[in-house]
């Protein structure tokens, strides 16, 4: 067939040597690299029996707080959902009533609360806007899921256990934040 241009170059094809043609060396070359391999430090961890220290500023799953007595603080007032550059953020108010005093510390509350982790970038404007300390942002992340509707994430996925009915669970949601029970100085 005729070449279009000239930039045809032409390959020689030498015939393979005897010891080429053994392919043994090459065999072994390929097995020694293999095994030279094997006493170097791994790059990799076996995740998730270990997991590598995150930095500190880290920025991961969002969690809805409470205070120390177990009472939801998020008063429902939005301007998390305002701050969100990703509309990731949704909810619904709801009036505190008589005798809900121990489970929402404000007068208002989120009945519903959902973030879309699909959308969110996890900035942390969420978490500076809050005047609450009612959201933050933890140390760990978001799962995967095979389902879009599984990264829809309600109060019931947020919210972190009750410090009085589950210290431990309280404690490692918190994480290194737990030496911080009153949060990021963001409430007024
Ligand atoms: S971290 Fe950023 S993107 Fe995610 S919910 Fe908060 S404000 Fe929105
Ligand atoms: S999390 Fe904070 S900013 Fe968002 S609605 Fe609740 S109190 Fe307001």
């Amino acid at each position: 067939m005729q070449a279009l241009t000239n930039k045809v170059e032409v390959v020689s094809r030498e015939p393979l040597t005897f010891w080429e043609r053994m392919y043994l060396p090459a065999i072994l070359k390929g097995m020694a690299i293999t095994f030279s391999h094997m006493f170097k430090k791994k790059p990799t961890i076996n995740y998730p029996e270990k997991k590598r220290p995150f930095s500190p500023v880290f920025r991961g799953l969002q969690i809805l707080n409470r205070d120390e007595e177990g009472r939801e603080k998020c008063t429902a007032c939005g301007l998390c959902a305002v701050a969100c550059p990703a509309e990731a953020i949704t909810m619904e108010a709801a009036e505190r009533q008589p005798g809900e005093e121990h489970l929402y510390k404000e007068e208002k509350y989120a009945a519903k609360y959902e973030i879309n982790m699909l959308r969110c970038i996890f900035c942390g404007f969420c978490e500076e806007a809050c005047p609450k300390d009612a959201i933050y942002l933890s140390e760990t992340f978001a799962p995967s899921n095979f389902q879009r509707k599984g990264f829809i994430y309600g109060k019931d996925d947020l919210l972190i256990p009750d410090p009085i009915k589950e210290p431990e669970a309280f404690a490692k949601a918190r994480g290194s934040r737990a030496a911080h029970p009153e949060g990021h100085g963001n409430e007024h």
